[in-house]
Formats: C-alpha cells, sequence, structure tokens
C-alpha cells in the first residue's frame, strides 16, 4: 500500500489587482479612464461611451 501524497497545486497566478488604467477609444480615438460603472466589465470596455459603443457597432469591427 503505497500512497502517494502529491501536493501538485497548479496556481494560475495570474490576476491583476484592480487596475483602474485608461484606454483609448476605439471608436473616437479619445483616451478615456476607468469609471466605477465599468468595474466589473472593465477588460471588455472599448470604448469611451455608449455614443461610441454604438458608432462602434454600426462602423463594423475592424480587428
Ligand atoms: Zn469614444
Amino acid at each position: 500500500m503505497a500512497r502517494r501524497t502529491e501536493g501538485q497545486h497548479k496556481m494560475g497566478g495570474g490576476r491583476k489587482p484592480s487596475e483602474r488604467a485608461s484606454k483609448v477609444c476605439a471608436a473616437c480615438g479619445l483616451p478615456f479612464s476607468w469609471r466605477k460603472k465599468w468595474e466589473r466589465d472593465w477588460d471588455n470596455v472599448k470604448y469611451c461611451s455608449d455614443r461610441c459603443r454604438m458608432a462602434g457597432k454600426a462602423a463594423g469591427a475592424t480587428t
């Protein structure tokens, strides 16, 4: 009865601390900064405003 206890824990620690960076709007090209309302979705935010988001979608995604 050979019991192996291999504690192999793969810790994929690639989590960044809540960064409050700024991005460049994909529609108007202007920089905008982190906002509270985006805190949960910051990675997906590409536009500075709803207006630009609409414009960006209307123009068709290039890239
Ligand atoms: Zn914009």
